[in-house]
């Protein structure tokens, strides 16, 4: 199949889960991800309407995606792998966003970076809600200490925008679903708490998951597989 009939297939599904659960399509974004597939695949994908991708390595989107805004000024990365200091100066100038923050060292290291180039960047904090992925905040205490941290202004240049997961890798739905639960319920806690910020975004669901993430109010699901195939590592 195309890479344009697949983005067609996925949008197909992503309104078919929105009317079953009475939501309007309008409401969830779609993230090709494109980690691991060559620059003329995104082109395909950017002739077929898809404007916004992710990518996990920084040094594979600084390669690939400045051609790919040339081709389009619309065109947006966002980075959603886990994020070691030594690569933010790159992620913060590639992306529009990290969706991967995980620490308070990270943070301080997207402030410090984005303060040096003078950009203000939009940030999601990546909660661990399965049991195999190591990634993401620990816990709902640490993450809303990063909330505070940033609620105190230690950290002007990063615009909290949300929230990021990824549901444990297994045939478990009653577990992929509960990990969607689990991001929702944190987010709402944390919109009560932090009313400055505008925490919309929840970003969860991928390739084998993403119809369950929009039941559990996903607003921007992330799909590599479905759109560009399998991986070659
Ligand atoms: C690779 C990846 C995806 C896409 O996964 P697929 O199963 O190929 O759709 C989504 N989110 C994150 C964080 C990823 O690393």
């Amino acid at each position: 199949m195309s890479i344009s009939s697949n983005l067609e297939t996925i949008r197909n599904r992503i309104n078919d889960a929105c009317k079953k659960c009475g939501r309007d399509p309008a409401e969830v974004k779609l993230m090709a991800v494109s980690k691991f597939h060559p620059v003329e695949e995104i082109y395909e994908a950017l002739d077929a309407g898809q404007k916004l991708f992710g990518e996990n390595h920084v040094q594979e989107a600084c390669l690939k995606f400045p051609g790919v805004f040339e081709k389009s000024s619309e065109a947006q990365v966002h980075m959603i792998g886990h994020l070691q200091t030594n690569k933010v100066a790159g992620a913060v100038k590639i992306s529009s966003c990290i969706q991967s923050v995980d620490s308070l060292k990270l943070i301080r290291e997207i402030e410090k970076q984005c303060a040096k180039i003078g950009k203000t960047i939009t940030v999601l904090l990546e909660l661990h809600t399965g049991e195999e992925s190591k990634s993401g905040f620990g816990s709902e205490a640490e993450l809303e200490e990063a909330l505070e941290y940033i609620a105190q202004g230690n950290a002007a240049h990063l615009v909290p925008k949300g929230f990021m997961t990824m549901a444990p890798f297994t045939e478990d739905k009653d577990a992929v679903r509960k990990s969607f639960i689990t991001l929702r319920e944190v987010s709402e806690r944390m919109k009560n708490k932090f009313p400055a910020f505008d925490l919309c975004e929840l970003s969860m669901g991928m390739s084998g998951d993403f119809e369950t993430a929009i039941e559990e109010g996903s607003t921007l699901v992330r799909v590599g597989t479905a759109i560009f195939g399998e991986r070659k590592y």
